[in-house]
């Protein structure tokens, strides 16, 4: 049972962000802003989006988008049906809209080139690619004014364009796929083994933390580690690896790990510190 912290309109928090689902059968990250909203992602079935919209409070016109990464169906699945009915565009670049929308319903779309800042009612968009087994792979930052934050799943190696991303995002959801021994002496097929382990496969956690201590500034940092694999990983493993390794380069920051296939965390920054709701703990 999930649990959402209750507000006042008056205490209504500027910024908050939920992790619905994030995981090989479901990925889908909620933004609220000022009672505006976007989704990082669509890839829980349409019925079990809307129900968690709808328990947020949030009806249809109050998504300023659905933003999609990539056309892979644990991404979106639930995608042309939640923009159909909670009326917001879906977001993404061409190669990747294409693949999606192939029902012939009226979905509004709002198409970008990777790498060109969009705006979506009070949000403020941009992309960069990343390298995974699909057309036109993007992560996005999002920007409110106030908060930053950044969605990286889906990368099968540390790129350049991921630097900026994750060192600029207050909350940076990162993927954590895999524990790499784990992987290797576990059940899975070997083409699909190596599939997970190329370059355009999935991130393992220690290649999670690299990126984490290449870009560690002195101003708080929250990241969430994302997309972890029911059969190559561990929360715990996920977790203590990551930490491990940034005890070892002298920093600490916040690491939490989100839930694959119940909302999860949630990240709501105060005025003058970042605080932290975290609901997924109940469950552990
Ligand atoms: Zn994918
Ligand atoms: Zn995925």
């Amino acid at each position: 049972m999930c649990i959402v912290p209750e507000h006042t309109e008056e205490e209504y928090p500027t910024l908050r962000v939920t992790c619905l689902a994030s995981g090989s059968s479901g990925n889908s990250i909620l933004v609220e802003y000022n009672h505006r909203a976007i989704l990082v992602d669509a890839g829980l079935s349409t019925r079990k989006l809307l129900a968690l919209l709808g328990e947020r409070g949030l009806r249809p016109g109050s998504l300023d988008g659905i933003l999609l990464t990539h056309e892979h169906t644990d991404h979106t699945r639930g995608a042309e049906g939640a923009a159909v009915r909670m009326e917001a565009p879906l977001v993404g670049n061409p190669p990747t809209l294409d693949r999606v929308c192939l029902t012939g319903r009226a979905v509004q779309q709002v198409r970008f080139s990777t790498g060109e800042p969009v705006t979506l009612g009070s949000f403020e968009v941009s992309s960069v690619p990343v390298s995974h087994d699909a057309a036109s792979p993007v992560g996005y930052l999002v920007d409110t004014g106030d908060m930053r934050v950044a969605v990286l799943t889906d990368l099968g190696s540390v790129t350049p364009e991921l630097i900026e991303p994750v060192s600029s995002a207050d909350l940076v959801v990162l993927e954590a796929n895999h524990e790499t021994r784990r992987l290797i002496e576990g059940p899975y097929p070997q083409h699909l083994k190596r599939r997970i382990l190329s370059d355009r496969g999935h991130l393992s956690n220690r290649q999670s933390a690299e990126l984490i201590g290449m870009v560690l500034r002195s101003r708080p940092q929250t990241f969430w580690l994302a997309h972890l694999s029911r059969t190559n990983n561990t929360k715990r493993e996920a977790r203590s690896g990551v930490l491990r390794y940034l005890a070892g380069e002298g920093v600490a920051p916040e690491v939490l790990i989100t839930d694959r296939d119940r909302p999860s965390l949630v990240w709501e920054p105060p005025s003058d510190d970042v605080q932290l709701s975290l609901l997924g703990s109940m469950s552990r």
